[in-house]
């Protein structure tokens, strides 16, 4: 449930025209709505409202500091994943006792920022990291909270790009060797156990594999009780799809119906880490569009956005909705959306039946809240689009667009190219 809908013939960001927006802050835009935001939040609130329990907002679909700022307000956790997001989710007040640090590839100075942080857990991801992470603690005379992340090896039936869960992946420690990297956990004099986590994937729309997922968890949680290593931390990760084309993914609600009978009576902290489910439908990219081009059989729409504004087209062949901002009545045509980047692989939609629009028309691409922006680079030389965020009948920029400058801020010329 989303609040982008059309009022006659505009498609509205809650009270407002994106038209109107689209017109006061040029395109590239991402456009995000309050309201759904909240209520995306506030539906895994309520689902488990009657067990003790946090959720940890994924940062890296969206690193936007007034969403983090909204979430934050509304009792969100954080999901980090390095400590350019650690410092994100700080300066929005998310507190360290709500942050749990997840990744394959954590650095000392990351350990080192998170354990002098205090945040909730390390998700561990091997014994190096563990045995590094005892050392870094060390060090600092402290003892580091971790969780291992446990590879439950499902398969999530997902794109395989976005599925992490399964034994060739790089993610977590195999269910199978669980047991014993718990044991050299608690042999570590600077590691405190206290949790347990997994995460299978992202773009999950069945019910079956996440709750089968958290039942093998939560045997290992019992054979580690009967190794008196006792855990109170249970992350089950994020990883909830929305829809993008006409998938049906299960709510909060309905996980949480399967899955709160299998915690009655467990002395322990509900962890999870939503992101897409989130912020995926609370935005929208709107881009115009610069010219029409016929080729074999098919029209390209070449537009002002580009793979560099969003790559999940291109990086996965994600299907994303194109709709005109204003509608008319019109013909249909088969089209290629595409982008001003030098690159084959820029585009937005492929083969795609959509109205026939005019040059200059501003079009919409939907569910683009999550993994557009934080995804975003500026390869060719174009800068960052610009970000609005709308709240009922008013809006504010909550990113401004980059300028030429900013490419090349970080450069520097040494005497012998000078
Ligand atoms: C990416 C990621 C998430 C969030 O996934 P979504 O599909 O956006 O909900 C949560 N936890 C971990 C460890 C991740 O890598």
């Amino acid at each position: 449930m989303h609040f982008f809908q059309y009022r006659g013939r505009e498609l509205y960001a809650e009270d407002v025209p994106v038209r109107q927006l689209a017109e006061k802050y040029g395109t590239p835009l991402y456009v995000y709505s309050h309201e759904t935001l909240v209520r995306h939040f506030k539906a895994y609130d309520d689902a488990y409202a009657t067990f003790p329990h946090i959720i940890c907002y994924a940062l890296k679909a969206n690193t936007n500091g007034a969403i983090l700022n909204l979430l934050a307000r509304e009792g969100a956790g954080a999901d980090i994943v390095s400590g350019g997001e650690l410092f994100r989710a700080l300066k929005a007040g998310i507190p360290p006792e709500k942050i749990v640090y997840a990744g394959v590839g954590k650095t000392e100075d990351e350990i080192r920022y998170a354990l002098r942080s205090g945040v909730l857990m390390f998700n561990v991801e091997s014994s190096d990291e563990l045995r590094e992470i005892d050392r870094v603690a060390h060090t600092m005379k402290v003892k580091a909270p971790i969780a291992l992340r446990i590879n439950p090896d499902i398969d999530p039936r997902t794109h395989p790009y976005i599925s992490t869960g399964m034994r060739e992946h790089k993610f977590g420690i195999a269910i199978s060797d669980a047991l014993e990297h718990y044991r050299l956990a608690a042999r570590l004099r600077n590691i405190e156990i206290v949790g347990v986590q997994k995460h299978i994937g992202s773009q999950i729309t069945r019910t079956a594999p996440f709750v089968d997922a958290v039942k093998r968890i939560l045997v290992l949680v019992d054979a580690l009780k009967r190794h008196r290593i006792l855990i109170r931390y249970l992350d089950i990760g994020g990883g909830l799809g929305i829809t993008y084309q006409s998938e049906t993914p299960p709510l909060p609600s309905d996980i949480a119906k399967r899955l709160l009978p299998l915690l009655r009576n467990r002395d322990i902290t509900l962890v999870m880490e939503p992101g897409r489910s989130i912020v995926g439908n609370a935005g929208i990219l709107v881009t115009r569009t610069l010219y029409l081009k016929q080729g074999e059989g098919k029209t390209f729409v070449i537009v002002d956005a580009g793979m560099n504004d969003l790559m999940r087209p291109s990086l996965y062949d994600a299907f994303h909705q194109i709709t005109p901002v204003v509608k008319k009545n019109r013909t249909k045509i088969r089209a290629d959306v595409v982008g001003p980047i030098c690159e084959t692989g820029d585009f937005l939609a492929k083969g795609r039946i959509i109205d026939r629009v005019n040059r200059g028309e501003y079009l919409a691409v939907m569910s683009a809240g999550g993994y557009g922006m934080s995804m975003s680079s500026t390869y060719n030389s174009r800068p960052k689009a610009a970000e609005v965020l709308v709240k009922g009948k008013t809006h504010a920029l909550i990113s401004k667009r980059g300028s030429y400058a900013d490419l090349v801020q970080n450069e520097v010329m040494p005497r012998y190219v000078r």
